[in-house]
């Protein structure tokens, strides 16, 4: 069972991305600069984070049989992600259109496109790839039917980690699995329900533990982190850094802290290297394109 380090399950996305002087009220047409296109999707992004650490990474995912699929064919197999699980077909690539003002707000409109056609029977169809990963990752821009077959697949001895993002109730069976649950606080709120997110991330964490994961684990931006498991709650304190972008941080974090968890890292080492991935993501403009190597984490 231990063909890769980490299978990612989950959704990549060509990001076109359009600066503009304002973004356009209802009805409204403005110009905006050239046009960016940029692979992106949380799935795609873990796994290129994972693999230009160094794991070795596959990627269970759809694509539509056009440019934007190539696009993100060819960026996974530059980082040297497996694309063996990548399916094409039954919709276009999903797409995120995004507009960014000069003070850095944006609007994005996404259209899942084939993201959404990833079914519990491309899972299925996938169930040797599955079981052949120590650590699986998922987050939820892909059917939530598809995460649960996922989780059934799992290998006796595997681990699953889950970004609940975009978020959303989760069954009990895929709470259960996960090892750790990785929320930021907006997160934590859409699964335990804003009036019980009061107080302290510390107080949260525990309350989502207290729902089945296993281990639960809070990204707390340019804080750092705080991983909780049944023997208490421990912060990670973020590395230092001058931040430019943090596009994509949160799916960095997510990949290392997987790789790190399947080679053998307890919760909170994995959670402190995970957080410099974080931190020199950061520094960098990009999602994917932002991305370090392990080398480059050494050296942060
Ligand atoms: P995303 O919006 O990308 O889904 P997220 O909200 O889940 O992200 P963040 O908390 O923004 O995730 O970032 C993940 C991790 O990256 C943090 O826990 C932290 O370790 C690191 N990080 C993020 N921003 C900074 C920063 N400004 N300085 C240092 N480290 C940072």
């Amino acid at each position: 069972m231990d063909d890769y380090d980490l299978l990612v399950v989950g959704s990549a996305n060509a990001d076109l991305v359009i600066d503009v002087e304002r973004r356009p009220a209802a009805g409204e047409t403005v110009l905006g600069g050239d046009l960016a296109v940029h692979p992106g999707g949380k799935g795609a992004n873990q796994a290129v984070a994972a693999a230009r650490l160094g794991a070795r990474t596959a990627l269970l995912a759809r694509v539509g049989e056009d440019g934007h699929g190539r696009l993100l064919l060819d960026s996974l197999r530059a980082a040297g992600v497996d694309t063996a699980g990548v399916l094409a077909g039954g919709a276009p690539t999903g797409v995120a259109l995004i507009t960014v003002d000069p003070s850095g707000d944006n609007s994005i409109v996404v259209s899942p496109g084939a993201n959404g056609r990833l079914t519990p029977g491309d899972v299925r169809d996938s169930a040797a790839l599955v079981g052949a990963s120590r650590v699986v990752s998922a987050q939820l821009e892909i059917p939530l039917e598809t995460v649960v077959e996922v989780v059934r697949n799992l290998a006796p001895d595997s681990r699953f980690v889950l970004n609940p993002s975009p978020p959303r109730p989760l069954p009990a069976e895929v709470l259960a699995a996960c090892d750790p649950l990785i929320v930021n606080e907006h997160e934590a709120r859409v699964i335990l329900g804003a009036d019980r997110t009061g107080g302290e991330p510390e107080d949260w964490a525990r309350l989502l533990l207290a729902e089945g994961p296993r281990s639960v684990v809070v990204t707390l931006g340019g804080e750092g982190a705080l991983v909780c498991d049944g023997s208490g709650a421990v912060r990670v304190p973020s590395v230092k850094v001058a931040a430019v972008d943090t596009t994509g941080a949160g799916d960095a974090f997510t990949a290392a802290l997987a790789w790190k968890l399947g080679a053998g890292a307890d919760l909170p080492a994995a959670a402190a290297y995970a957080a410099r991935v974080g931190a020199a993501a950061v520094t960098r403009r990009g999602a994917q394109e932002s991305y370090p190597t392990a080398a480059e984490v050494e050296a942060l």
